[in-house]
């Protein structure tokens, strides 16, 4: 589904990647690991469009992104998405958790009102959250409970791939795992893939299918851990 070719980014001076290169399938979960400021972050902007690489290219479904057209991108966009570290950043705080899970819905699905609702109960369900969470403002909610509504609203628009840039660093032990399960079913639901960024090599190892190494600007191995991608 996805294909990084030989991806190099600079900023001024200073060269952060020359050579990267990857692919991702469906249904796959790779990880992107590497050392802090080697660049885990930019690769993962680039694929999402919010960084322009200085060389190489980003194949999604085998057309080049980077020499797209603008409303062909703007019809890909929807499909990959993005995650971050500190998810309350996708989320406005003065909306209450509902109208934050529905708002994607509200600007790309075209639903009416009551199917607008049913469906974004349906996704409160699928990503374990409950009514009441719903009914609270992003800022009484645990970090655990954000990043479950960041999911539903992404899944929401029915993702091909999903860049999760330390999803669960900011979560305790306990959460983290229920949040890593959580993502894990939402790829056996709906064929997800994800690239995994992650600076913890343990949380990797638990539901990668594969591990890729950064290292001194390229990707210098890849670890296969699970055989099998369910598509
Ligand atoms: P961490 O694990 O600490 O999050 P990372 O591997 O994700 O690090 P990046 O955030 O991708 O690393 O940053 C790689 C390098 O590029 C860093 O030295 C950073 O300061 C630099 N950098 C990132 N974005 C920009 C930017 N927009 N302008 C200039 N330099 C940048």
């Amino acid at each position: 589904i996805l294909a990084v070719n030989e991806l190099a980014m600079s900023f001024g001076t200073l060269e952060v990647f020359r050579s990267v290169s990857f692919s991702v399938d469906r249904g796959e979960t790779l990880g992107l690991f590497g050392k802090s400021g080697s660049g885990k972050t930019t690769i993962g902007k680039c694929i999402v469009g919010l960084e322009r690489p200085t060389g190489g290219e980003i194949r999604v479904q085998g057309a080049n992104i980077l020499n797209m057209g603008k409303k062909e991108f703007r019809k890909l966009r929807p499909k990959i998405q993005i995650i971050f570290q500190h998810p309350e950043t996708s989320l406005d705080p003065r909306m209450k958790a509902f109208e934050n899970l529905i708002e994607p819905l509200k600007l790309h699905s075209g639903l009416k009102q009551d199917a607008l609702f049913k469906r974004g109960e349906e996704l409160a369900e699928l990503t374990g959250l409950r009514p009441e969470h719903l009914a609270r403002y992003p800022i009484q909610l645990s970090g655990g409970e954000i990043q479950r509504i960041v999911l539903a609203r992404i899944m929401a628009l029915s993702p091909d791939f999903i860049v999760a840039d330390e999803p669960t660093s900011m979560l305790d032990v306990s959460v983290q795992a229920q949040i890593l399960r959580l993502m894990q079913k939402l790829q056996r639901e709906t064929g997800v893939s994800y690239l995994l960024i992650s600076h913890d090599l343990e949380v990797l190892r638990k539901v990668c299918h594969r591990i890729a190494y950064l290292d001194n600007g390229t990707i210098t191995s890849i670890e296969n851990i699970k055989r099998d991608v369910k598509r």
